[in-house]
C-alpha cells in the first residue's frame, strides 16, 4: 500500500542517515585515538596534535549539536509558544560564535505565538541562523522579522553573507549536501524534516543587495 511505500523510504533514508552520521563520526575518532597514541608514544610537535584533536572534536560537537532535538520524535509535545522567547534563547545560545565573528543579531517584529514543539523549532532556529553566521565573511548583521501575512506567521532570517549559487539551491537540504569543509551537510535536512512535522514551510530568497533571506512559513491554525 501507499502508506507502507512511504513507511519503508523513510526507513531508508534513516538508515541511510545512520551509515552516514557512523562515517562522520568515526573518521574523527580515528584520528583522535591516533593522534593519543602517538602522544602516548612521548612525540614532540604537541600544539599540533592537540590542535587537530580539537578540531575534530568540535565535527563531532557540531554534528550532534544538528541533531540535538531530533531523536524523540514519539515524545512530540506541541503547544502554544512564544516565538519571541524561542529566538531570544536561541539567540543567546549562538552569542559567543556570532561575536567571534563581529556578527550583530537583531530580532525585528511583533510577538506572535505559535503552535509548535519548543525543542524542534528551536531546532530550526539553531540550524538556519548558525549557518548564517557561518556565511558571513565579515562583519555585519544578521536580521530576523516576524510578522503576520494572511493566516501565516513569516519568520526571515536574513544574512549578508555570499548568498546562494543558483546551482546549488535546490540541492540544500539534500543529505549531506555542503560547501564547507568542516560542514556535515544534515542542518538543513533536519530543518525540512522538523518543518514538515508543523505543516511549515522554508523559502530560500537571494537578497536584493547582498546575502540570501531564510523564511519559514508557519500556518496560525
Ligand atoms: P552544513 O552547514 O553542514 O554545510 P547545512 O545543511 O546546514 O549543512 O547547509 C548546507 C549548505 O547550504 C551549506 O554548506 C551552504 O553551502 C548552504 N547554505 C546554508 N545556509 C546558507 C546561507 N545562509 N548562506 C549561504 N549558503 C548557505
Ligand atoms: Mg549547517
Amino acid at each position: 500500500t501507499e502508506e507502507m511505500m512511504i513507511r519503508s523510504e523513510k526507513m531508508s533514508i534513516a538508515g541511510q542517515l545512520a551509515a552516514g552520521i557512523a562515517h562522520e563520526i568515526r573518521n574523527p575518532l580515528t584520528s583522535i585515538k591516533g593522534f593519543l597514541q602517538l602522544l602516548q608514544a612521548g612525540v614532540n610537535r604537541k600544539d599540533v596534535y592537540y590542535k587537530i584533536m580539537i578540531d575534530e572534536i568540535e565535527k563531532m560537537e557540531t554534528i550532534t549539536s544538528e541533531m540535538l532535538f531530533v531523536s524523540k520524535p514519539l515524545t512530540e509535545n506541541k503547544q502554544q509558544e512564544s516565538l519571541l522567547t524561542m529566538l531570544q534563547d536561541v539567540l543567546e545560545l549562538l552569542k559567543p560564535q556570532a561575536k567571534l565573528k563581529n556578527v550583530l543579531l537583531e530580532i525585528n517584529g511583533e510577538e506572535q505565538d505559535i503552535f509548535c514543539d519548543k525543542s524542534q523549532m528551536k531546532q530550526v532556529f539553531i540550524n538556519i541562523i548558525k549557518n548564517a553566521i557561518e556565511a558571513m565573511e565579515e562583519a555585519g548583521k544578521i536580521v530576523i522579522t516576524i510578522r503576520e501575512v494572511d493566516n501565516d506567521i513569516f519568520i526571515d532570517i536574513s544574512d549578508e553573507g555570499p548568498g546562494i549559487d543558483e546551482a546549488v539551491i535546490h540541492k540544500l537540504g539534500e543529505p549531506f549536501f555542503t560547501t564547507k569543509q568542516q560542514g556535515t551537510g544534515l542542518g538543513l535536512m533536519i530543518t525540512k524534516q522538523l518543518l514538515d512535522r508543523h505543516r511549515a514551510k522554508l523559502e530560500i530568497l537571494q537578497n536584493e543587495i547582498k546575502g540570501s533571506t531564510f523564511r519559514i512559513i508557519f500556518p496560525k491554525h
